[in-house]
């Protein structure tokens, strides 16, 4: 049997969200808690159109924002943590004892 690990995070702990284009690859970073978003955005990179305020990703993007930015805040408070695993996956050159 293969030992299989994972990697916890508590969404408290997560410091950004990553907007990367898909067309270029470059990166947005939308440090949390975020309060606001511009409704319609462009890729730093080759200024292709992200979102604009009728897409359903901008409302996606904007709820996802929202839920992270008041968990942060009132994570203090809960009785609960909430957060999720990723499956840690070795690199190439890792070494698997
Ligand atoms: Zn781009």
């Amino acid at each position: 049997m293969t030992p299989k690990s994972s990697a916890y995070v508590d969404l408290q702990e997560i410091p950004a969200i990553d907007i990367t284009c898909n067309h270029c690859g470059s990166i947005i970073r939308l440090p949390l808690p975020k309060i606001d978003l511009n409704n319609s955005v462009h890729c730093v990179g080759c200024n292709t159109q992200l979102w604009f305020d009728k897409s359903t990703h901008f409302a996606n993007l904007l709820l996802l924002l929202q839920a992270l930015s008041d968990y942060k805040r009132i994570a203090g408070d809960a009785k609960f943590t909430v957060g999720f695993s990723l499956p840690y996956v070795p690199a190439s050159g890792d070494r698997v004892a």
